[in-house]
């Protein structure tokens, strides 16, 4: 049943831990409680009564599921409105009790690997009630579980502890068992607070059984809509209102309740209850098919969290000299929906903090990913999630990405690589498998080594535009081979000699500048480089180079920093507003009919347009010129017919890119799609 939700539209969905789809059965709920079953829980009619009971029967059934006992259970928005709850509770009870004299603990601890949503509660509610207290993170081990000596040492000082059951980015179980022995142990009074968001319906869950003060339930991550949650609290543990009005849940938090969110709740909690949810061995043996299935497409992965102690549902991996964003954009183009363990923005990925505090090395938690799945999957999604896994590590080898006994996609031309807003330039030529790197960047460095392994290429000489050579001393330690290229003498347009390599039957020649050099690109004639047949100039920081008598106007630029990095030589500077024209996506094919010339263009990398085996879109052949060959391929566009081209990628951002710098290269008629729009 699950697996018609999530192969919607021909997706794996397997981000489970953001949020999950929601049970048929749930909406179902949901609609009959909009249509039928509308009233107001606190009217005193029948319509009313009738609301009333579903809420009470969805409260019975979840304090019967998670052992609530003679603790309370109140509905609320989601599990951060639960934390704030929690929080605001206990923060308020130590104020009171210092108020009349009493002594308490001056710590706010919280596990190292919590969900942001506690820190940044505990520093909001301490600022805000003026208690003063001070946070203090709880280390981890390096396979993410709470240190309890260092618990036990500062448990003493404990006002209150917050601690997850399980993490949403690895899927580490917390020893929770462990940490109550501890804070019984010291005899602290300090409150506890489990964040249970990820256990439900994968951990068994008793909590009256336990020491917990607080745990906080959300219902989106369980097959349940968003904006419905639940609060365990303890029978005893102070309680203060987050919201105050009609009196409703009992006083505990005002506002006439989610009727719709509740019943699907209720019809998640049924399925729960009544076994729907796979066992713990079958989802173990899950965990091991999607593993089996990684390691044979993705080799050198290497898993983030130790499957002995981690949920079966959360698989965290990184792949050597692949990036968290490349992974994703793989999967993303083959349907396969996962998310970077690290939150990452196209150019800078920040590392996972949770990795960061389980000690593991910067690589793998900058390049994180993490690929969830919910209790409810069967056979057949998990067949299907393998298959296209496989089809995604064929994607990469036909890239030339990872090593291929077959017949990887011949690198040729200029390619241009980017991070964190600095570009390195590669000049591959096919034909003798050899290849010039300008500018290479450190963090580039083994990914351009894997690269020149994987496709047999030579490098023939490594060149930077400016003084920092470290880039280039990081590269020349990773290669099997180091250039060897001889240098030929040149004579340049202005009569200047200039020494130059040879590249794909032309010449790079190097013209020195005073802190570094310019290299200009062209197909020489004999021993001499005219400026006209100078194609292309690498200029490095450079945004107007003096290349006069040098180079003729036309020549294309190819800089530094991505952002503007390609320009053209004698066009007036950029000045920020050349922005293409945006086609919205749902306009897109009344577009192509008035206009039958114009050109699709996914800009795409390789191994994402292999993925997705993308050779058409809306009926038109699709052409692949990936946003970091768009340098190479631009002059050819330049000296044809202006037919539109219209630019595409995932999000709509990379084709915005593109066509920004075709207008900027004066080519007017360039277009990207933008909106609301779907690739696969
Ligand atoms: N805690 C954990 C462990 C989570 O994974 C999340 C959601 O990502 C939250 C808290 C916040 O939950 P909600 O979206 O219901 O506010």
């Amino acid at each position: 049943m699950v697996a018609t939700i999530v192969t919607i539209m021909n997706e794996i969905y397997l981000d489970a831990n953001a949020t999950s789809p929601v049970l048929p059965a749930a909406i179902a709920a949901a609609d009959a409680v909009m249509r039928d079953g509308f009233g107001n829980p606190s009217s005193t009619h029948c319509t009313g009564l009738r609301a009333r009971a579903t809420l009470d029967a969805v409260r019975q059934r979840a304090c019967r599921l998670l052992g609530v006992g003679a603790g309370r259970l109140t509905f609320t928005s989601g599990a951060t409105e639960g934390i704030q709850t929690a929080v605001l509770s206990a923060l308020c009870a130590i104020r009171d009790r210092r108020a009349r004299g009493e002594a308490t603990g001056d710590l706010l601890l919280y596990g190292a690997t919590e969900h942001k949503a506690v820190p940044e509660t505990l520093a909001h509610w301490n600022r805000l009630l003026g208690t003063g207290l001070e946070l203090r993170q709880l280390p981890v081990d390096t396979y993410g579980r709470h240190q309890l000596d260092v618990l036990r040492a500062l448990a003493p000082r404990a006002a209150m502890v917050c601690t997850m059951a399980a993490n949403n980015e690895t899927g580490v179980i917390s020893d929770l068992d462990g940490i109550a022995a501890v804070l019984c142990a010291s005899g602290t009074e300090a409150y506890w607070m489990v964040d249970s968001v990820q256990a439900l319906g994968k951990l068994e869950l008793n909590l009256s059984a336990t020491r917990i003060d607080y745990a906080p339930f959300s219902g989106h991550k369980l097959y349940a809509p968003k904006g419905i949650g639940m609060l365990y609290v303890r029978q005893g543990a102070p309680y203060t209102p987050l919201m105050c009005g009609g009196g409703q849940e009992a006083g505990q938090r005002a506002g006439t309740e989610n009727m719709a969110g509740v019943a699907a709740l209720g019809a998640v909690l049924e399925a729960l209850e009544n076994g729907a949810m796979r066992s713990h061995a079958q989802l173990d043996a899950y965990r091991a098919r999607l593993a089996e299935a990684l390691r044979g497409a993705l080799p050198g992965i290497v898993f983030n969290a130790p499957f002995g102690q981690a949920l079966a549902t959360t698989l965290n991996f990184s792949v050597p000299g692949l990036s968290g964003k490349e992974l994703l954009d793989l999967f993303d183009a083959a349907g396969v929906r996962v998310s970077a363990g690290s939150a990452c923005s196209s150019a800078k990925a920040a590392p996972s903090y949770v990795l960061e505090a389980m000690q593991l090395p910067h690589w793998r938690c900058a390049a994180a990913v993490r690929m969830s799945f919910g209790p409810m999957a069967d056979d057949d999604f998990i067949d299907a999630a393998c298959a296209r896994i496989a089809h995604c590590g064929e994607a990469l080898r036909k890239a030339g990405l990872l090593p291929s006994d077959g017949q990887a996609l011949a690198g040729d031309g200029i390619v241009q690589m980017s991070v964190a807003g600095e570009s390195t330039w590669l000049i591959l030529d096919a034909a003798s498998a050899s290849c010039v790197i300008i500018d290479p960047l450190a963090a580039l460095a083994p990914r351009i080594a894997d690269l020149m392994r994987c496709q047999g290429y030579r490098v023939r000489a490594v060149l930077a535009t400016g003084a920092d050579t470290s880039g280039r001393e990081a590269l020349l330690a990773r290669l099997d081979h180091q250039p060897d290229a001889p240098t030929i003498a040149v004579r340049l347009a202005n009569g200047a000699q200039a020494e130059a390599v040879a590249i794909g039957g032309q010449l790079l020649a190097t013209l020195p500048q005073p802190a570094g050099a310019l290299y200009l690109l062209g197909r020489a004639d004999g021993a001499v480089l005219a400026a006209a047949a100078i194609g292309f100039a690498f200029v490095g920081a450079a945004r107007t180079p003096d290349l006069a008598g040098v180079a003729a106007a036309g020549t294309i630029l190819c800089g530094a920093h991505d952002a503007g990095a390609v320009a053209l030589l004698g066009a007036a500077a950029d000045d920020g507003t050349a922005l293409g024209h945006a086609v919205d996506a749902a306009a897109l094919d009344d577009f192509l009919a008035a206009h039958p010339g114009a050109m699709l263009i996914d800009v795409r990398e390789p191994f994402e347009h292999a993925a997705a085996g993308a050779g058409s879109w809306h009926g038109r052949p699709a052409c692949s010129v990936p946003l970091s060959r768009l340098a190479g391929q631009a002059g050819q566009w330049l000296r044809s017919e202006r037919r539109p081209l219209v630019f595409f990628c995932r999000s709509g951002a990379r084709g915005e890119t593109a066509a920004r710098c075709l207008h900027r290269l004066g080519y007017r008629n360039a277009w990207h799609v933008s909106g609301n729009f779907s690739l696969n």
